[in-house]
């Protein structure tokens, strides 16, 4: 019987194209972990995301930076708030900077329901701690230059990372392992501790953020 090869390789798409189909999947696999058990929990999508971020601020944010946190409207941010308010999930209070804001932090029960959500993706966690260290290092620097890329685009939110960090200097030191450094706490930085949530970020201006990128690019 006459069989017809084809070449397998032959419409391979582009490696770039591949990169994002398997950072599609990925993401695609997580998030479904996280809202099959908050879908149980009766919270949407926003919901999930919104407990996550305030899980490692116990001092408690705003209204306006949770919206910005998420790339979402206030309108929607707030939609989500009162719903999770009512659940007795997130508390307001006062903002410790300033007496006269809002500040939002959760509740005991907020706080066990948002580790157990990050729980419910522990088996991710696992996984990348079986690869071995040079390709997790590898893989944590590839990610940060992809979100350095899409910054500078406008396609990625404002993260709170060192890079975009006012305290955070480039390449101070000639350790290639750690040749950052933290000014808020005066010593370097390794490149595996770069942080991409940092509840110590105070936003650089926008062309120190850009020139930190770049020599994140050239390093
Ligand atoms: S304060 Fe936090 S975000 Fe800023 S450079 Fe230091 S560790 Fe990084």
């Amino acid at each position: 019987m006459e069989t017809k090869h084809t070449l397998p390789w032959k419409d391979t798409p582009a490696k770039s194209e591949r990169i994002v189909s398997a950072i599609t999947r990925i993401a695609s696999v997580l998030r479904s972990g996280a809202w099959q058990f908050a879908t149980t929990e009766g919270l949407n999508p926003t919901q999930v995301d919104i407990l996550e971020a305030l899980r490692l601020r116990r001092a408690g944010v705003r209204l306006s930076w949770i919206a910005q946190h998420l790339g979402v409207t206030s309108a929607s941010a707030s939609d989500s708030i009162t719903s999770l308010t009512a659940k007795g999930l997130i508390e307001k209070g006062r903002d410790s900077g300033d007496g006269r804001a809002v500040a939002l932090r959760l509740t005991r029960a907020g706080q066990d329901l948002a580790a157990r959500i990050s729980n419910s993706v522990g088996f991710a966690h696992e996984a990348v701690a079986d690869l071995p260290q040079p390709t997790q290092d590898a893989l944590f620097e590839s990610l940060l230059a992809l979100i350095g890329k899409l910054q500078q685009s406008n396609r990625f939110p404002e993260i709170r990372a060192c890079v975009t960090c006012k305290y955070f200097a480039a390449n101070k030191h000639s350790d290639s392992k750690a040749p950052h450094h933290c000014m808020l706490i005066d010593t370097p930085l390794p490149i595996n501790l770069l942080r991409l949530d940092c509840p110590e970020h105070d936003q650089a201006p926008l062309a120190v953020a850009v020139q930190n990128w770049r020599e994140l690019e050239s390093a």
